[in-house]
């Protein structure tokens, strides 16, 4: 089956708003398995948004269209669309009621306008839009579609997820299995090394890398008659990837993250975690509280930026500053000794770096960073080398401080084979 989509939005095509629409509704037609060849964005006139409908239509099998189902004159792929299928507008009147309760629910009037948003092709499917006013519609003629979505991403994220993705999923003969693999603290030129003959194999199973900061991310896809047989076909393939990166693979779950990974291996043992950060600032604490559920492990974020509040803070020597400067292994030390000594923590993190532009030298450039971790007192340091601006720079501490963490926590493990580590 191919899909293509179309943007309409003078407001797109002049630069103004990001096609974010875009993205999404490319990868989650990636993840059905289905085809998509063009993605065209055109402005809010009639006639050439007429052009774009019926030269994807003629060369794709379903058209999905995101924005122009607003109340307003300015607002016509509904029209526009049901003309080309030459299907006739009807008011509908559960759309009605819909709109009226949701103004209703806003203690407001329905404008006049509005009431062209209850107007729905002949046969048409409504999908109906719990966050704003404009239904969705899904029609079908002559073994084509046309999917009609609001613009704005709050409304139409939820509208695809939950009503057009079963619908489209009914319309596929086959089915398509997607499972990501996602693994840390290896480079991707390694994992594509490592796992050549998957990525260029030309078998049933496709294997397609993503290189994100820190991270490789693989997504394994199948189609089959059945979901069984997708299932059966891609498990073996799973095992090989796992068995060929070991333990760098993290999860291979769609929704979790890197830091949901850590936060998890943090409360499976009961590890409280501490983070004392100069150069990323409290970022590192930030992705571990983007976590639900790291309450009950999270003990204190520190941004220790200055070399006062290295001092005053985590108790880092004077000394130390001033004879190794604070973007050293010996600062890190104590940056994490600090952290344990005084908090209590299973687990510290400590970051200290020059993320620049300015405040490199020849011997400690732009980009040089030491990250430590401690579990339970057991301390590592690693040195670091990062390329791009600041913020790049800053991005890949706060991964590589994510992975680190990881890493020590299963070494700690791997070492101390009583499970639990002692308090
Ligand atoms: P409304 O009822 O809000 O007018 P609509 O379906 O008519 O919805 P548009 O008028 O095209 O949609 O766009 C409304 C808003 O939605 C835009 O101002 C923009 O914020 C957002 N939006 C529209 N298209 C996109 C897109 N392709 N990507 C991201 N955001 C978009
Ligand atoms: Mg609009």
């Amino acid at each position: 089956m191919i899909a293509e989509t179309i943007f309409v939005g003078t407001e797109l095509l002049l630069g103004n708003i990001v096609n974010t629409n875009a993205t999404y509704l490319a990868q989650e037609l990636a993840k059905l398995g289905i085809s998509s060849y063009y993605q065209t964005v055109v402005g809010d006139n009639k006639e050439r948004l007429k052009g774009c409908i019926e030269t994807a239509l003629s060369r794709s099998d379903i058209v999905i269209l995101s924005g122009g189902l607003g109340p307003t004159q300015d607002d016509i792929t509904k029209e526009t669309a049901a003309e080309v299928f030459g299907m006739e507008l009807l008011p509908d009147e559960s759309c009605k009621a819909d709109l009226l309760a949701y103004f209703a629910g806003k203690n407001m009037q329905m404008p006049e306008c509005n009431y062209k948003q209850a107007m729905i092709p002949k046969g048409a499917t409504v999908l109906r839009n719990a966050n704003g006013t404009a239904p969705g519609i899904y029609m079908e003629k002559d073994g084509k579609i046309q999917i009609l979505l609001p613009g704005p991403p709050v409304e139409l994220r939820p509208m695809f997820a939950e009503q057009v993705i079963p619908l489209l999923k009914k319309e596929q003969k086959e089915v398509i299995v997607s499972v990501m693999v996602k693994a840390c603290g290896i480079s991707e030129s390694d994992v594509a090394q490592r796992l050549s003959d998957l990525i260029t194999g030309c078998g049933d199973v496709t294997v397609a890398p993503y290189a994100k900061t820190g991270e490789v991310h693989l997504r394994v896809t199948t189609r089959a008659g059945s979901e069984k047989d997708a299932e059966k076909r891609i498990k073996p393939v799973i095992k090989e990837i796992k068995s060929k990166l070991g333990d760098c693979v993290y999860t291979t779950h769609e929704d979790v993250t890197l830091e949901k990974a850590v936060v998890d291996l943090l409360v499976a043992n009961d590890l409280t975690v501490t983070t004392v950060e100069s150069c990323t600032g409290g970022l590192i604490a930030a992705r571990l509280i983007n976590v639900p559920g790291v309450s009950s492990v999270f003990k204190d974020g520190y941004v220790t930026y200055s070399n006062r509040a290295k001092r005053k803070i985590v108790g880092v020597k004077r000394h130390t500053l001033d004879k190794y400067g604070a973007v050293s292994e010996q600062v890190v030390k104590e940056m994490l000794a600090g952290g344990s000594a005084y908090r209590k923590a299973d687990v510290v993190v400590a970051v200290s770096g020059i993320a620049g532009p300015d405040g490199g030298t020849e011997e400690k450039p732009v980009g040089l960073v030491y990250i430590g971790c401690s579990v339970c007192g057991e301390m590592t340091v690693k040195k670091y080398r990062f390329f791009g601006n600041r913020e790049k720079i800053r991005e890949s501490s706060v991964a590589q401080a994510l992975v680190l963490m990881r890493r020590c926590v299963l070494e700690y493990y791997g070492k101390n084979t009583f499970g639990k580590v002692k308090k």
